[in-house]
């Protein structure tokens, strides 16, 4: 072959060479992703479980006003959850309305923790947020707490979320986050990161006020919203 022939055949195999490395790293792409996928397959997304405390003939604690911790807690709830779809976090909820589920007669308590407390543990991935109010048989006390379950995680997840409820709604609150009870069936009887937050006190008069409003409960739920994410990417878990 003459240094003619070689000229023209020399732009040939280049085209061929470049034609073979497009294919290979195409190849080696499309194996890193699929790679990923099925990593992010296997690890699942998590799930955000909201959990209204009580509900239907269990109104919980009653303030002065007549006013129910059970509603209290609905409204907190289902604001959590339109700013958590708004992220596009993944979510559930034990229940969506004040709807009676059972006839007087029928209705347990009991029954009804056991029946959130299956939803909680049949949810792959879940992170449990259980909202309740807190009573007490003086007007004084006020302040949120969270208690959080012995589950991994959820000391993590319950220290975060009473630090950032202290700091941006109530920097006078000395209450600290604590073990929840043993008594307490939900975040005993679960196995997720889970937390129970009291939200604040329905014996006191003037804090009932302030958690009967749309703009505090709104607040509230911003502030549980923010500390999950923050939860989630420390743990890298988003
Ligand atoms: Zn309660």
């Amino acid at each position: 072959m003459d240094k003619k022939q070689w000229l023209v055949l020399l732009p040939k195999l280049a085209f061929l060479l470049m034609l073979i490395s497009c294919v290979l790293l195409s190849v080696f792409f499309l194996m890193r992703g699929a790679e990923l996928v099925s990593s992010s397959a296997d690890t699942g997304l998590n799930t955000l479980v909201i959990d209204p405390g009580h509900g239907g003939f269990d109104g919980g604690a009653i303030s002065d006003d007549g006013s129910k911790e059970s509603d209290i807690n609905l409204a907190i709830a289902q604001k959590l959850r339109c700013l958590s779809e708004l992220l596009g976090q993944p979510l559930t909820m034990t229940r969506e309305d004040d709807r009676i589920r059972s006839e007087y007669a029928e209705y347990s308590e009991h029954e009804d923790l056991v029946r959130r407390t299956e939803i909680v543990n049949d949810t792959p991935g879940a992170i449990l947020i259980s909202i309740h109010q807190n009573d007490f048989p003086t007007g004084q006390p006020s302040g949120a707490q969270v208690l959080y379950a012995a589950s991994s995680g959820s000391e993590e997840l319950g220290r975060r979320c009473h630090q950032n409820l202290i700091t941006q709604l109530d920097p006078q609150n000395r209450r600290v986050a604590e073990p929840a009870p043993k008594a307490l069936y939900i975040t005993s009887h679960v196995g997720c990161p889970a937390i129970l937050v009291e939200c604040g006190f329905m014996s006191n008069n003037f804090e009932v006020q302030k958690l009967c409003s749309s703009a505090y409960q709104c607040s509230i739920a911003l502030v549980l919203t923010a500390s999950l994410l923050q939860y989630l990417s420390e743990a890298e878990m988003l």
